[in-house]
Order: C-alpha cells, then structure tokens, then sequence
C-alpha cells in the first residue's frame, strides 16, 4: 500500500529532508566534486560540474523551483540556504575557470616539450677566407711578435711618395722599369706601385726608433701567369742608430722560419735598387724540392721572393732625416708569391679568379 502524507503538505519527491538540509546536502556534494575535478584538472569536466549544479536540470537549479513550493514559514530559510548555496557554487566555478585556463597551457606543455633549438638547415657554405687573407694575417703577427708596427698609407699617392722621395727622381731609368697607373700627370697622381710609399709616410709622421710592417695593394700595368695589375706587397724596416746589415740577414732569416719551419733557408744576393744601397735580391729556399732542384725552381733549389737592403741615404735626406746618425734597413716581398708558395699553388691568377671551388679549400678561420 503506498504512503501517503497526512499533513498534506507537498514534499520533494526527489530527496528527503528540508529544502535547507538538501541545500546544505548539495553544498557537501560541490565540495567533493569540485576536488575530483581538481585532480582530474580537466576543463571539460569544470563545464560539467558547472551544467550539473546550475544548468537548467542542474540541483541548485531544481531547490530554487522547489522553493516555490515550500511552505511559508519555511521559506526564508530555505530560500537563504539555497541563495548561499548559489553564490558560492558560482564563485568556486569561476574560479576553477581559472585554474582550467593554467591547466590547458601545463597539459599542452607536457604533451610536446618545447624545444628551443632552432631547425636544423640542411649545410650551406659559409665561405671561407681567401688565402690572400690568411697569408697576410700570419706575415702580420709573426712580425707583431718580433716587434713590429703595422702601418698604413694611400693606395692613390703622390708621385713624391712612390718615386721621387724613393731616390727615383723624374728622370730615374728605374721609373721605366715600372708601369704605372697614372690618374693625373699634372697633380702627380699615381696607383702606387709599391707599398715602399707607406716608408715616406711614416718617416715624415714618426720618430725613429722605427719598427714597421707595412701591408697593401698595389698597382703595375702587367697581366701575365705571373703577373696581375693589382698584387699584394708587405714591406718591413728598421731604422735606428747602429743598425747593420746583419740585423737585417737575422730578421729576414727568422721571418722566413716562423712562416715556413725552422729548417727553411734564406739567401741574399747583390741586386739593384734605387732606394737601398747595398741591395739585394731575397731568396728562399724551394718549398717543392727543398733546395734539390725542381721544375718550380728552375733545377737551382731557390725561388726569388722579394728584394732588400739599407736604406739609402738620399731617401733619409728626402724626409730630412740625419742619415749620418740613421742606418735602417728595408724588405719587401709579395704577399700573393708568399701564398702560393705556402699553399703550393700553380698559377697566380686563381687567387684572383673567385672561383668557388678553389677558395673553398681555405679555412673560414685561422
Ligand atoms: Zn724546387
């Protein structure tokens, strides 16, 4: 037989209890579900949690319907249960709303970590420096580590610089022997043919005692297998009181054996030039044979690399130098002939070509 109410006051068939025992019944049951879905930290399931306790069948919603059919004594008490309820399931929800955005960014973390190397390129080459480059970096500083200077001077000069300060006056038979890029006659301007301009520049600037290494360009007309019109020269001098020819043998001797091993050897021989006196051609010993004789060298075991001497005295009294209390001596040689014997290359001109193949060869450092 069924139960029927005999006070025939309507009750929530849904749950027993008062509408403020259900309240409070619900609020216990939030608690625990709102920790469940901290634990799962699951956005989806804070939607959830939100539908099943606010949505339209959702049990805060189903008490306020119930309100309506509370009786009146109890409904203040109810109602202000059920409101509580409210406002504090709506709170935590907003709030695990929150926390569901940081859960997103921690779960998306975690799936792919993040990686924050760049892509991999496939290789590219990332050139290299051109052999010019590299002999000219070791001449330098095996002269820095001897004491040297670096010095600079103009690639365009004055024809004072480049010949008449050199001892090569305007009617000089050496002038012929060079020919020169002139870019105005009536200004004296000139390509410099040699770096032996750097040497007046620097006289006229500084105070001896002088130790000075000078690197640059310069400019003949010549293009053969031997020759090109733009080629690289070093020039290297000393200038002091008392300076011989024997500090200039022991110079050129030791450079030659930082650059190409202790056991390379350096010979001079009596040659011409207008602006040292005595002068001599400069030697080294062939990097192919090792002094036995080779096509290279011509079967004599030596290559000619540059030339040298003291310093003549006129070029001291051109800068108005005291060339009786000054001895210094000069050399000089090609940096490009200097190359192609470290790296044994057959032909000047490849090192002027830009050809990738050949340059790739080089290092990108030293
Ligand atoms: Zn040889």
């Amino acid at each position: 037989m069924q139960h029927s109410d005999q006070s025939g006051k309507q009750q929530s068939s849904q749950a027993p209890g008062s509408l403020a025992e259900r309240a409070v019944a619900a609020g216990v049951a939030f608690t625990k579900d709102v920790a469940a879905a901290r634990a799962l930290r699951s956005p989806e399931g804070v939607e959830a949690l939100r539908l099943s306790y606010l949505g339209r069948k959702g049990q805060v919603t189903a008490l306020l319907e119930d309100l309506r059919t509370c009786s009146k004594e109890d409904r203040p008490a109810a109602g202000k249960a059920v409101n509580v309820l409210k406002q504090s399931i709506e709170r935590e929800i907003e709030a695990l709303k929150g926390e569901a955005g940081a859960w997103l960014v921690a779960a998306k973390l975690a799936a792919t970590p993040l990686d924050i190397h760049l892509p991999v390129e496939p290789w590219v080459p990332q050139g290299s420096l051109h052999p010019v480059t590299l002999i000219r970096r070791e001449i330098l500083g095996e002269f820095r580590r001897m004491g040297f200077t670096v010095y600079d001077g103009p690639e365009i000069d004055y024809d004072f610089y480049n010949f008449s300060s050199l001892n090569m006056p305007a009617d000089h038979p050496a002038r012929d022997m060079q020919d020169t890029f002139y870019i105005s006659e009536q200004e004296h301007l000139l390509l410099r043919t040699h770096t032996s301009n750097i040497q007046i520049h620097c006289l006229l600037n500084e105070k001896p005692p002088l130790r000075i290494v000078a690197p640059g360009r310069v400019f003949r007309v010549d293009s053969d297998p031997t020759h090109t019109p733009m080629f690289h020269q070093v020039e290297a001098f000393v200038i002091d009181r008392g300076i011989t020819f024997a500090h200039m043998k022991g110079t050129i001797d030791a450079f030659m054996k930082a650059v190409f091993g202790s056991s390379m050897k350096t010979r001079l021989r009596p040659s011409f030039f207008p602006f040292v006196e005595p002068g001599a051609e400069l030697d080294l010993q062939c990097v192919h044979c090792s002094g036995k004789g080779c096509r290279l060298c011509k079967q004599t075991g030596w290559l000619e690399v540059g030339g040298c001497g003291m310093i003549h005295p006129n070029v001291f009294e051109a800068v108005d130098y005291d060339s009786d209390a000054y001895t210094g001596f000069a050399f000089g040689f090609g940096i490009d002939r200097m190359a192609m014997l470290k790296y044994k290359l057959d032909d000047l001109r490849t090192l002027f070509e830009g050809s990738h193949d050949f340059l790739g060869h080089f290092p990108i450092f030293t």
